[in-house]
């Protein structure tokens, strides 16, 4: 009789989204004309940089001729992107990282998930709270966990609370933790990380030979140039961090699909006999076999990117989302709500107010304004009495759901 991973058993069934869209299609059935806007899923809404498509359009037509044609190509992903990757978004930052350290691949939700395939089952690992749910759920599949218990905590994980108690930063633990998830800036709290603060933790994972996964997907939505992009800005992290980076959120690749890992060949864990053994090898290994590369029209299309034209419409791309965020925070704020994040992160983090639980003000704002966001207690359980906006829709959406709460709230 065949048996199955019995960790899959572990899983809150997918709680957040279904139970949204159960929220969120009763009031639609039961008020057919409510025009409900959704700003609470974190994906992208506007069209690829011209940039982009113009160099997939071009990258079709090299399939289509016999001497440019390309079959599967090398797993690590082209050298071409590779390169360009390493000169803009490292080198050119002051990061000592080579292309042969940067993986590409279809997304950083898989190798989120996919790296735990080369540490061992015997980790502890820390994550902050609230969190991206791919981190947590992908060790209670690998193994890495106990049962959840009322509140959704998983045994065996460390909880590092990040809240307005604490400023937003994820404080380094008193205990000893192996591996460490931190995404700055957060999704989805849009927090971020000084300098400072990295360092602290790059001090800590290489006093303790911890391994810290380091998640940029939304790097590039940082405008204060006083914030780290990558965790290789920080003395010591070539020792320490593997970085995770997306197309998805800056280029608008959510449904493109590419991404990139970065595991320096400075890195090593410890194997059972106690030697140290390099990451890279590894990664490279797990990549050669489980992985055939992202297409090379969708890396023709990252590569552009980085051309002049593709920049600047990435950054036209960014600015705008990142008007969406203002138009979000000064219009809650005015409403009377308390609001953080959204300054280096498409997201702004609502404190709920009068005591409301997350769930609470999710209806409230579904049934008075029409307006769906995310409860901030479906991140984890220290989201509790917040609420993600996120600033991925267009400008109309986003002005005219503002002018709902601003309406519905003033009038309080
Ligand atoms: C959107 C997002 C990503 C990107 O995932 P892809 O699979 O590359 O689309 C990674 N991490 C976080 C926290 C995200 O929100």
């Amino acid at each position: 009789m065949a048996t199955i991973n019995n960790n899959y058993l572990k899983l809150k069934a997918g709680y957040l989204f279904p139970e949204i869209a159960r929220r969120v299609n009763a009031f639609a059935q039961a008020n057919p004309d409510a025009p409900i806007i959704r700003l609470g899923i974190g994906d992208v809404t506007e069209p690829l940089p011209v940039a982009c498509r113009t160099a997939m359009t071009n990258a079709i037509e090299d399939m289509g001729d016999r001497s440019k044609f390309k079959g599967y190509g090398p797993e690590q992903g082209y050298a071409w992107l590779r390169e360009a990757i390493a000169k803009h978004d490292f080198q050119a930052r002051g990061c000592t990282i080579d292309a042969d350290e940067i993986f590409i691949s279809d997304g950083s939700k898989c190798d989120c998930g996919n790296i735990l395939d080369i540490f061992g089952h015997d980790n502890t690992i820390a994550v902050t709270d609230p969190v991206y749910p791919v981190y947590v759920d992908t060790n209670v599949m690998a193994g890495n966990t106990g049962d959840a218990n009322d509140k959704g905590e998983y045994g065996g994980l460390v909880y590092l609370p990040i809240t307005a108690e604490n400023d937003f930063t994820a404080q380094i633990p008193s205990q000893k933790v192996d591996l460490i998830y931190l995404c700055f800036p957060n999704n989805p709290t849009g927090a971020t990380a000084t300098k400072a603060h990295l360092q602290a933790w790059v001090d800590y994972a290489k006093a303790n030979g911890s391994i810290i996964f380091f998640d940029a997907a939304y790097e590039a939505f940082i405008t204060d140039p006083s914030l780290p992009h990558s965790i290789y800005e920080i003395d010591g992290a070539r020792d320490c961090a593997i970085e995770f980076r997306s197309f998805s959120k800056n280029a608008g690749f959510t449904g493109t699909r590419c991404a990139l890992t970065v595991v320096p060949k400075t890195l090593t864990a410890k194997a059972a006999d106690g030697s140290d053994v390099e990451l890279w090898k590894l990664w490279n290994r797990r990549q050669s076999t489980k992985f055939n590369g992202v297409s090379y029209i969708v890396q023709r299309g990252a590569e552009a990117v980085y051309s002049p034209e593709g920049t600047a419409q990435v950054k036209e791309l960014i600015s705008f989302y990142m008007e969406n965020a203002q138009i979000i925070r000064k219009e809650l704020t005015a409403a009377g709500l308390q609001v953080f994040g959204g300054i280096n992160a498409p997201y702004v983090w609502v404190k709920t107010p009068n005591g409301l639980s997350s769930w609470e003000f999710f209806d409230k704002l579904l049934t008075n304004c029409f307006v769906v966001g995310t409860p901030g207690s479906g991140f984890g359980a220290a989201g509790e009495g917040y609420f993600r906006i996120s600033a991925f829709n267009s400008r109309a959406n986003v002005e005219t759901a503002m002018q709902r709460i601003a309406d519905k709230f003033k009038i309080q």
